[in-house]
């Protein structure tokens, strides 16, 4: 009987230390929720991945190991060095300013790079003896993009199907990476890749016949006497967890009853972002600024909601950004505040999903701005949390998630003038209009949720094994 083996970076669970004593706990990430579709269809599937902390300790090694076993997850553990050099340096400091076009940002280092391969040969040395002839293999993500190619040269009668989260950039932007010929190659080990766009689709094929020997006929990829073939899957959510599951919960009710007290009659804004440079946060808040420059007839009925989630505050540019954050709230709080009203409510924290949950039942508008983003699930998230088919959604056209939600108030993130209308227009805005966009959103989210984005993934993948026999 065949099986499936999931890879990613990071396993789906978190590890919380006390006493000394490690005990595992699900996480609940969307992924994680759409992939349980397949992977829990055979005890045999396996899950293998970083578990998230620094283990040094064999024994603990070992009792981690047992415990994720019975869970049929299998650890990769990863020195410091290792994850200093793979997740904060080539994966976070090179990769990702450069996917998402912030090439300033950006860092070429060698070492990095030399560790990025290593931790990638890692993950194939622990992954290779497990695979057996007729498996299904699916690689998630920017850290693993050497990954393809590594199972493909040792394990022949296999599927291998990789998905990208993030954008996949223009060629002028990915040609600036040393290694792009590398990646390239490890990537195309896979015999389906799948991005958020036909956009990302587009510029891997471009670079891909730019860089390397390939003859490319539409969206299939002949490279090395193989066939790859490059589609777009925009990634769905759990929508039902959010239209209805989550809003049944007493946590999630008693929630919105205290936000209700907190807020009586003044409009929310909500902003959700991990703590990132690609989250357009600061433009954002300018806006908001703009807004209360430009219009005082809203002061005091307005406030902007503001959770900023703290992540790889290790690497200096998300320090940076942290403390300009910190200080130009700190300044708009204190310009424009009353004794009664806060202008920005601003959390540096992650919150349990029942309160997200209640924040995108309470808010009127959701403002998700990114400069780029693969596909951004906060807006999918409120667009499910819906449910009285209200409320406005601000929209970056740099979100993966613009091209299925045009319904949404659509805008360039860096025209700050152009955000603050939209505030204004989302406030003006009719019940009849919003419940005409919302009804139109929310039956996107709906059908396109993430079960059946698993399910069209793996359906191409197995039209693509077809395609191969076919040409031989
Ligand atoms: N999220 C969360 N707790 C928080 C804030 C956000 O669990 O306090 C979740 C949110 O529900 C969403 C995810 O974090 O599922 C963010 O995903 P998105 O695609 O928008 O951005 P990413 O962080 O993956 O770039």
């Amino acid at each position: 009987m065949s099986k499936a083996i999931i890879i990613s970076n990071r396993l789906p669970i978190k590890i919380v230390t006390k006493k000394n004593k490690n005990t595992l706990h699900h996480s609940e990430g969307g992924l994680a929720t759409g992939l349980e579709s397949v992977f829990k269809k055979s005890n045999d599937n396996i899950w293998v991945g970083w578990p998230g902390m620094v283990v040094k300790d064999t024994d603990a090694q070992l009792d981690i190991e047992n415990q994720l076993a019975e869970m049929h997850l299998k650890p990769i553990f990863l020195s410091k060095k290792q994850v200093d050099g793979f997740y904060l340096g080539f994966s976070n400091a090179t990769l990702w300013p450069i996917f998402h076009y912030a090439t300033n940002y950006a860092r070429y280092n060698d070492a990095d790079w030399k560790i990025y391969q290593e931790v990638n040969e890692k993950f194939a040395e622990v992954i290779i003896p497990l695979v057996e002839d007729g498996d299904t293999i699916w690689i998630h993500d920017y850290h693993l993009l050497l990954l393809p190619r590594l199972i493909k040269e040792k394990c022949k009668n296999v599927s291998i199907g990789f998905f990208q989260h993030i954008p996949f950039p223009s060629f002028e932007i990915f040609r600036l990476i040393p290694w792009r010929k590398q990646l390239l190659d490890g990537m195309l080990g896979a015999d389906l890749l799948g991005f958020h766009t036909i956009d990302d689709v587009n510029h891997f094929i471009d670079s891909a016949s730019r860089l390397l020997d390939t003859t490319i006929n539409s969206n299939v990829i002949f490279y090395k006497g193989e066939i790859s073939s490059v589609d777009a899957f925009p990634m769905g959510i759990d929508f039902e967890k959010f239209n209805s599951k989550l809003p049944k919960l007493q946590a999630t009710q008693k929630d919105v009853a205290n936000l209700k007290r907190q807020f009586g009659d003044t409009k929310i804004v909500l902003s959700i972002d991990r703590l990132d440079y690609s989250k357009g946060i600061l433009p954002r808040i300018h806006a908001f600024e703009q807004f209360l420059q430009k219009h005082s007839e809203y002061k005091g009925k307005v406030t902007l909601f503001m959770i900023v989630v703290p992540s790889r505050d290790s690497i200096y540019r998300y320090k940076e950004l942290k403390d300009e954050i910190d200080k130009v709230v700190g300044d708009i709080n204190a310009r424009f505040r009353t004794l009664d009203w806060r202008p920005i409510e601003y959390f540096y924290q992650s919150f349990p999903v029942e309160y997200l949950s209640a924040l995108y039942q309470m808010s009127d508008i959701c403002l998700v701005t990114p400069m780029r983003d693969g596909m951004n699930l906060v807006c999918k998230e409120y667009v499910a949390s819906r449910n009285e088919e209200d409320g406005v959604l601000i929209l970056s056209e740099m979100a993966g998630s613009s091209r299925e939600l045009g319904d949404a108030l659509i805008v360039n993130p860096n025209d700050i003038g152009q955000i603050e209308e939209a505030i204004v227009a989302a406030i003006k805005m009719s019940p009849k209009e919003q419940q005409i966009r919302m009804v139109k959103m929310r039956q996107i989210i709906e059908k396109f949720n993430i079960v059946h984005w698993v399910k069209i993934f793996m359906e191409k993948l197995r039209e693509v094994k077809k395609l191969q026999t076919s040409f031989k």
